[in-house]
């Protein structure tokens, strides 16, 4: 529960230090194999799980049911803690942040700061980060789907 409540809690802007926290936290930098493996291995899982109640096809505000479930941080998609992550997004079908079949393309903005998260009760693969508005910061959350997943090279 404790990686639940500091994962709701840390900014999408981390200072420094809060960068070398983050990546001692997760040492495991997921590449695109991997990725596609975790997204397929997810495809593959049937059963029923609180996790899916929420339909999370396309980034959305994680649900206040699933705050209370736990999910584990099992790797992260940011190449260099160090370095900014770009903003810009890939939309190459003309699909927009939002759509439930834009792509998944780790290289680009959101995917590229996503930590890896599973659902430790149906193993279920997720994407998660924290967008930063004005004021605040809100984790938002996305299924981990094969179909949508692009290698795309970044910019
Ligand atoms: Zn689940």
């Amino acid at each position: 529960m404790a990686g639940c409540v500091k994962a709701m809690k840390s900014p999408s802007h981390p200072t420094i230090d809060e960068r070398t926290d983050m990546s001692l936290n997760n040492q495991l930098t997921v590449d695109f194999p991997l990725l596609m493996r975790q997204a397929q291995a997810s495809a593959a899982v049937t059963q029923a799980c609180s996790c899916t109640i929420t339909p999370l096809q396309a980034w959305t505000a994680q649900p206040l049911t699933l705050e209370l479930d736990c999910f584990e941080e099992v790797g992260t998609l940011l190449d260099d803690p160090y370095d900014e992550p770009t903003f810009a997004e890939y939309h190459p079908a003309g699909t927009r942040y939002d759509s439930p079949d834009a792509p998944i393309a780790p290289r680009f903005y959101p995917t590229n700061r996503c930590s890896v998260a599973r659902c430790t009760k149906c193993s279920r693969h997720y994407l998660r980060y924290n967008e930063a508005g004005g004021y605040f910061t809100e984790l938002r959350i996305r299924a981990l789907q094969p179909d949508l997943l692009v290698d795309a090279p970044g910019v």
